[in-house]
């Protein structure tokens, strides 16, 4: 008997007996890739009933049914953090997706600023990558990856969410986050930063709380790390 190693995340209801089907991709790579078959154990999560132990029942090259035996882990839900973030070069914008997923976010949203230089984003590949990160860093949630917006709509739809303004004109000041428990959302610009225009309209939120990242500034994808963590060790589930 494997020891139930794989994680595969799957949108199918979980529970006892409940039979899963696959998808051809996740068939391919738990028959073709990982070589399992009849009776090998695998890990399910869907966001919403925690994590399963299934048995595989049927593999085929197209297809495969999985039943679950058990659950092993309840859901665990990230705290109620979103990320926004311009979109830069296709895999540092890949990397935040990555992370951003590994450190515990809701919801992840790109949005176009004045200075993005990023057309556009392909949101199904970046959903893809925030699965596989969840299904590798044992998380039982996939944060959602929103469509790109611009920045005028994404800042209309947080409502009153707070916001930590990571703001490069903030550089060199002490890192401190000022705000109380609930909603939040993290901003972070692009290669080119805010423009001064962007600059007036959040610091002019009462929600939003423009934060340094220290005495250097960092690129986009180093700086979303850098906030994550911050927020969660002072706001957020790493307390
Ligand atoms: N071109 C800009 C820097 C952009 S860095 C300039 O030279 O000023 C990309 C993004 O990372 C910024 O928009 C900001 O959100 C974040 N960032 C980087 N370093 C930061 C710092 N020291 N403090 C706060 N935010 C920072």
């Amino acid at each position: 008997m494997s020891d139930a190693k794989i994680r595969l995340y799957v949108e199918h209801p979980l529970g006892q007996g409940q039979s899963v089907p696959l998808s051809r991709e996740q068939a391919h790579y738990l028959f073709g890739v990982m070589r399992q078959g009849i009776g090998a154990q695998v890990l399910l999560f869907n966001s919403r009933d925690g994590e399963w132990r299934a048995t595989v029942t049927e593999a085929g090259k197209r297809g495969g049914t999985l039943v679950c035996a058990e659950q092993t882990r309840a859901l665990q839900m990230p705290p109620d953090l979103w990320l926004l973030f311009a979109p830069i070069k296709k895999a540092r914008t890949d990397f935040i997706v990555e992370k951003a997923a590994e450190m515990g976010v809701r919801r992840i949203v790109p949005v176009q600023t004045e200075f993005t230089n990023a057309g556009r984003i392909q949101q199904s590949r970046l959903q893809a990558h925030a699965i596989e990160a969840a299904e590798q860093c044992g998380g039982t949630y996939v944060p959602e990856v929103a469509d790109m917006v611009r920045l005028d709509r994404a800042l209309a739809e947080l409502g009153r969410r707070q916001i930590m303004f990571c703001d490069e004109a903030m550089v060199g000041a002490s890192p401190i986050l000022h705000g109380t428990a609930g909603p939040w959302a993290i901003l972070i610009g692009p290669e080119g930063g805010f423009s001064e225009r962007e600059r007036k309209r959040l610091v002019g939120l009462d929600s939003a709380h423009a934060v340094s990242l220290g005495p250097r500034i960092l690129r986009a994808d180093t700086a979303a790390v850098a906030a994550l963590t911050l927020w969660q060790t002072h706001l957020g589930d790493w307390r």
